[in-house]
This record gives structure tokens, sequence and C-alpha cells, in this order.
């Protein structure tokens, strides 16, 4: 595509790279077919090469953000369905995180919306307050259908209506060596996943160990950044970033490892982003590029090198969702679909498989009728295949997806770690399962959380 930035525009690293990005692109629109919002909208502007036109024009004029422009951006998912589409090799990623940031640095958003984002970045990537958040967000409950008549109030409706009637108690998983070492591994403990859901964590721990890795907790590491990042918080995304790479750079001096394993794939997608995101900042470019190499999905590392023996467990019927973040950000879906296919279940995948379940971070929030329309439609597509579980590998698809059916939505950590000597998954015995693996439960030790 031609551009016209000036040469002071292009002195401007981040604009250089949006323009490189922009230069990239052929407007053949293949994209467009396999853009969840163009595909529900039918709008030019809600597709990935509309809004490529939107920013470039937003770029090149420096002017302030319309809102206009703004909602077109806003409704992007970043689930990345476009880049896996594009035969330019666009990459649409970095171009929509500078336009957030460009919008959030220049546009003032309507009062509510600043609030929702607002308390939305100062909640969720921390598990104690999004813990009490949660518990204040049931209060609402009662208000649910009054507020979801307001448009205003859809946003916070949808915050309400996301809050789970049970929260697990306070547990995670003590960090514990291997039987047979194979190598060394530090999981990523997150944010949001182990408030919502301890167990995959849990999971993860005896499904690492059982194939032969000491596992180890950074101590400092926190939320990786994405749900601040995406919303155009470019210095917050970026503080994360530096927190991280520093907490996994001090375990690295304790001795080597073989991976940062990550269970949460929308966490995947922005570790691996790190050296880009710190590719301009000189103390933290080499180490941040370093901790990006080390970053894998755990369906990606037992994958690469094998699984545990299977001890054959009932043969369920799973249907398996592939996270956008792991099918798009990191083009590594396949994995996790073979190794639950090895231990012997029965997976098949949806129709429409590349199109987002909504979910995306903090979307579903900030654009409740989309996100709703996403969710419905994938809930549809997985009960066509009339499996017994749903499996997935991102906490935030587990949500929006079990939000929408009886049927159980499982982590693929959970189901693995039980196929090959653990515990039947929790959601797995309220359909009846029976816990045949119980006595391996015996090798973990839970003690406080952090
Ligand atoms: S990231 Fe997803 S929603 Fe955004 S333009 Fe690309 S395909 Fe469309
Ligand atoms: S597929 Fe790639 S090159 Fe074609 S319009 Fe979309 S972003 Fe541009």
């Amino acid at each position: 595509m031609r551009t016209d930035f000036t040469a002071e525009q292009l002195a401007d690293p981040a604009t250089a790279v949006a323009e490189a990005v922009i230069r990239k692109c052929v407007h053949c629109g293949f994209c467009t077919a396999t853009c969840p919002t163009y595909v529900l909208l039918g709008d030019e502007l809600d597709s990935p090469r509309g809004r490529i036109y939107l920013i470039q024009n937003m770029l090149e004029t420096e002017a302030v953000p319309t809102p206009e422009v703004v909602k077109h951006v806003d409704r992007c998912l970043s689930c990345l369905a476009c880049m896996t589409t594009c035969p330019s090799g666009v990459n649409y990623m970095h171009l929509v995180d500078h336009a957030r940031a460009y919008i959030e640095a220049r546009y003032r958003r309507p009062l509510l919306d600043r609030l929702y984002r607002a308390v939305l970045a100062a909640v969720l990537p921390y598990p104690g307050r999004f813990r009490l958040a949660i518990r204040l967000a049931r209060l609402g409950r009662p208000f649910l259908p009054a507020m979801r008549r307001v448009g205003q109030l859809k946003p916070l409706a949808a915050m309400v209506a996301m809050a789970p009637a049970r929260l697990p108690a306070i547990a995670s998983t003590t960090p514990a060596p291997a039987r047979e070492r194979r190598g060394r591994v530090a999981l990523m403990q997150g944010c949001a996943e182990p408030v919502l859901r301890p167990e995959i964590r849990a999971a993860t721990v005896r499904l690492l160990n059982r194939a032969g890795y000491d596992v180890v907790f950074a101590s400092g590491e926190g939320c990786c950044g994405a749900l601040v990042h995406h919303m155009g918080r470019d210095a917050d995304g970026r503080a994360a970033a530096r927190r991280n790479v520093d907490a996994w750079t001090r375990e690295l001096e304790n001795g080597p490892l073989d991976a940062i394993v990550i269970t949460a794939s929308g966490c995947g997608t922005t570790i691996k982003d790190y050296g880009f995101m710190l590719r301009d900042d000189a103390a933290y470019a080499a180490k941040a590029a370093r901790i990006s190499l080390l970053a894998k999905d755990v369906s990606e590392i037992l994958r690469s090198t094998g699984l545990p023996p299977a001890v054959g467990v009932k043969p369920l019927k799973l249907a398996y969702h592939a996270a956008c973040s792991i099918q798009h950000g990191q083009r590594a879906g396949e994995h996790a679909l073979s190794l639950l296919r090895e231990v012997g279940f029965d997976v098949s995948t949806p129709t429409e498989a590349h199109l987002c379940c909504g979910s995306a971070g903090t979307y579903n929030i900030l654009q409740p009728d989309i996100a709703a329309q996403l969710g419905d439609r994938k809930a549809d597509r997985l009960r066509a295949l009339a499996p017994d579980v749903v499996a997935t590998g991102n906490v935030g698809c587990e949500l929006q997806i079990g939000s929408r059916m009886a049927l159980p939505v499982v982590h693929v950590a959970e189901l693995l770690d039980w196929a090959t000597g653990g515990p039947v998954p929790r959601r797995l015995v309220d359909i009846g399962v029976e816990d045949r693996n119980a006595d391996e439960m015996s090798i973990h030790s839970v003690g406080a959380d952090r």
C-alpha cells in the first residue's frame, strides 16, 4: 500500500514500524472473510483492511482520532485471524497495538468509558483486587436485567454477569521437583487464571513433573500486561513486561530454564512479543528477547518433549476450541489437538474454528453486544459436535464458552494430567466421571497463595 508519511514522521521509530506494516498490505481483502467483526457486521470499516486504511489516515494526518475511527478500532478483538489469512505477512498486531496507544494518548473518551477502563486496568491484573471485585460484583446480580436495558451500563452488566457464583478457595500448587529429571521450567503464575481456575496450575505442575521437569515459580512475576496493553495503555503494558523480564531473569540466575511455561495462551502471545515491546529500551531489549524465546505454551513444550505414558481414562468425546491466541497469535493450536488424541480422547473441532469466541481479554466487557453474538455462535458450533466435554487452553475462553453451555469446559492441561495419571478434573466429577487416579493427588502439596 502506498503511504505518505513525511521523513519527520518516520523518524519516530513507532511510526516507522507502523508504516512498514501498512506498506505490506496489498488491499487483496482475503482477511475480511475471516475477520469476526466483518463476518458479523458486514462493514468494510470493521474489517482488517478497513481498519488499516483508518489507522493509516489517522497516523499520516496526525489527526486527533474521531469517535468514528475509535469505534472501529475498539471493535477489533485483536484475535489476529487476519494475520493467519494474510498472504502478504502484514503484522496487523503491531499496527493495531500502536493505533490503540495513539488513541489512548490523544482521544478523550466519554466519562463512563474512561471509568470502566480505569477500573479494569486497576483490578484485573491483581489477584487480590480481582477476588474482592468478584465478591462485590455478585451483589449487583439482582439488578442485572435493569442494567442490561441501559446501553451505557452494559459493560457493568457484563462484569456482574461474568462474576462466578462460586469462587474456588485460594490455593496454589507448591513447585515440585520431578521424579525423573529432564530439565527445569518456570511456570507462569498469571493473574486472573489462579483466581478463577486454580486447578489449572495444580494440574500443570503435576503434568510437568511427570514429564520430567522441575517446576519453579519466579518471585516478583505478575500479570503479563496484555490486558492493559490491549487497552492502549502502552506505559503500563511495558512496565508489566519489564517486571516479568526482571523476575524471570533473576530466576535464570538460580539455574538454567528450558522454558517459561504458560497455561493462558492470551498471556503467551504477549510474552512472546516482549522482545518487540521492549526493543527500544537499551536496558531491556536483549533480556526481553531472551525471555520471549523461552516462552512456551504448555501444549508446545509437551509436544516437543513427549507426554508421560497414558494410563487409560474414560475415552470421552471432546470438542476442542483453539483460542485465537494459540491458533493465530502463536500458530500453535495443533499441539493440544495432537496431545489430546494421543492420550486416547476422541477429539473433533467445530466449523468456523478460526472465529473468536468473543472473550478477548476485556473485550467481552467493553464490547458486550458483539462479544455475546460471537459467544453464542461459538457455543452453537461446539454443541453441534455433541461432545461430552469442551477442551480449551485459555481461561477467558473457558468462561465465555462455559457461561453459554451446560457441558463442562475444561483446560487442556487438566485433561492431559488426568490422562497421564492425575485426578479427574473437577468439572468432570460433576458429570459423573469417576476419579480412578485419585492417589496421584498426594504427590502435590497445596499451600498459601501469593
Ligand atoms: S484482529 Fe481479528 S477482529 Fe481485529 S481486524 Fe484482525 S481478524 Fe478482525
Ligand atoms: S489479507 Fe493482508 S494484504 Fe490483503 S487486505 Fe488483508 S491485510 Fe492487506
